[in-house]
């Protein structure tokens, strides 16, 4: 199965996303990660990647998908893959469903994980004084929140309007946040 898994920072998306590789056995392929592990090295790249990553904003659509094909031509993204914090934007969507579509692949289903702003918020200033994250600053935090809301959130439509979302309510305990994705995971599966 391949699935794109839909959040705000802070909804809980990594937790829910441990427990649907468990579940399904796919890679994890996580934009975030590879940029961060991009930007760890000392390179050209790795500071521009990076002046975007600590000022909340997204990198630049045709970098990050370079970066997620390069991924999906290993043999283990043959049968699934678990997409979490990409695509971020509309251009990001069409730019997959175009690479998937030269290799006679598709999406499954697109997963959205609904959570209030405000506890967004509380959710990831918390997060910040557990994991010091460089990106977990209130100024940060504001930023990639009014970006979800302007450039990814639109991406619900996009992918509605192919049959493919599912939306679960993030505000309940994890536990009960994954019987709800399990659910909507199983109606896509056949
Ligand atoms: P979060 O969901 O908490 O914002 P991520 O680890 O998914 O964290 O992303 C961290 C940062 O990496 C983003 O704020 C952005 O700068 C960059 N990034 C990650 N994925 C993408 C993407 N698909 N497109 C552009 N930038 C991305």
């Amino acid at each position: 199965m391949r699935l794109v898994f839909i959040g705000p920072p802070g909804a809980g998306k990594g937790t829910q996303c441990k427990k649907l590789l468990e579940l399904l056995q796919i890679p994890h392929l996580s934009t975030g990660e590879m940029l961060r592990t991009v930007k760890k090295q000392d390179s050209a790249l790795s500071r521009w990647i990076a002046s975007y990553i600590d000022a909340g904003k997204l990198a630049p659509d045709h970098l990050v998908m370079r970066i997620v094909a390069q991924r999906l031509q290993a043999d283990d993204c043959k049968n699934g893959a678990l997409f979490d914090g990409f695509p971020r934007t509309i251009i990001q969507a069409q730019l997959l469903d175009d690479y998937l579509a030269e290799q006679n692949l598709k999406l499954d289903m697109a997963l959205e994980l609904q959570v209030v702003e405000e506890e967004l918020i509380q959710r990831l200033l918390k997060r910040a004084q557990i994991d010091g994250r460089v990106d977990d600053n209130y100024e940060t935090i504001r930023e990639r929140l009014h970006v979800f809301k302007t450039q990814t959130a639109p991406l619900t439509e996009y992918y509605a309007a192919q049959g493919k979302l599912e939306t679960v309510d993030g505000m309940q305990s994890a536990e009960q946040v994954f019987d709800a994705i399990r659910v909507c995971v199983e109606k896509h599966l056949e």
